[in-house]
């Protein structure tokens, strides 16, 4: 990645961690999971407003670092408006990112979130990343139990 686009992805990242969009408890949520990644102390919980297989709505709460955050406040534009499955397709492709190497990354499809392609970089952080998509994935398996990235 050059130097450049990766000064990009900071900024953005720098940006949703410190004034993450969609922060805020939902009112009316039909879903809603607490993750937690004691690696880091990163905690959140995700609230969603599903309607017809539809994420009508997507918000969280919580503290960590600037990764988790970032990756909440992103992940949760990106949810409002698409389906489950489309969510579902969005995890695998945001997960491979993380952990695929550079070479092998394709990053059709995955819109602003390919921000976070840098942490695939710094393994320790990669958990910090994937917290909130690990948690919606519990999530629209209607768990309730509280998940952790361990
Ligand atoms: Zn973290």
């Amino acid at each position: 990645m050059n130097p450049e686009l990766r000064m990009l992805y900071q900024e953005v990242i720098i940006d949703h961690g410190k004034n993450p969009r969609h922060f805020a408890a939902l009112e009316g949520f039909t879903h809603k999971l607490e993750g937690f990644n004691p690696l880091c102390g990163d905690e959140i919980t995700l609230y969603m407003r599903v309607e017809d297989n539809c994420i009508q709505q997507a918000g969280f709460t919580g503290h960590g670092c600037a990764i988790s955050m970032a990756s909440a406040s992103l992940m949760c534009e990106a949810l409002e408006g698409i389906t489950l499955d489309e969510a579902s397709a969005l995890y695998q492709r945001f997960r491979h990112m993380v952990t695929s190497s550079e070479a092998d990354f394709n990053p059709e499809n995955l819109d602003k979130l390919t921000v976070l392609a840098g942490v695939r970089t710094f393994p320790s952080r990669i958990k910090c990343a994937t917290l909130a998509w690990h948690t919606l994935e519990h999530a629209m398996k209607n768990e309730t139990a509280p998940v952790t990235t361990e």
